[in-house]
């Protein structure tokens, strides 16, 4: 399945939803272009796998060192009042972790976040560079 899988093949479906943050030893930290919630993010491991148990514990480890490290750097940015986390890969198997930042009062507090808003909150690309350096000072 990987001729398929946008996280493997990097290519316009994968730009289209996302831009890199940095280079994680297993994965690659990426900014969803959706910032209904401020800093939502995606880390998604580098090899295709589809679940955590396919991973040795060595990597899975490695890999929950960096999705840690990317909320930290997100809890630093943008202070939100919780993260949430989020692995489904129905439609998308490649190995993922949707990383996305809640505040008090707004969107979904309480809630499960929703993945694919009818309305994403697209930023302009001045914006999205000023959030994605924001994040890269903490990292
Ligand atoms: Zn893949």
């Amino acid at each position: 399945m990987t001729d398929s899988c946008f996280y493997c093949e990097k290519d316009s479906r994968l730009t289209y939803l996302m831009i890199p943050i940095a280079d994680f030893s297993t994965s690659t930290f990426y900014l969803n272009k959706d910032q209904t919630h401020k800093g939502r993010s995606i880390v998604a491991f580098n090899d295709h796998k589809r679940e955590l148990f396919e991973l040795t514990q060595v990597e899975r480890e490695a890999f929950i060192e960096d999705v840690a490290n990317a909320a930290n750097a997100l809890q630093g940015a943008f202070d939100p009042a919780k993260v949430n986390y989020a692995i489904y890969g129905d439609l998308v198997s490649h190995l993922h972790f949707h990383i996305v930042p809640k505040y008090e009062n707004g969107e979904e507090w309480g809630e499960a976040f929703v993945n694919a808003p009818q309305e994403k909150k697209l930023l302009s690309d001045n914006e999205y560079d000023q959030c994605i350096q924001a994040i890269q000072n903490q990292i």
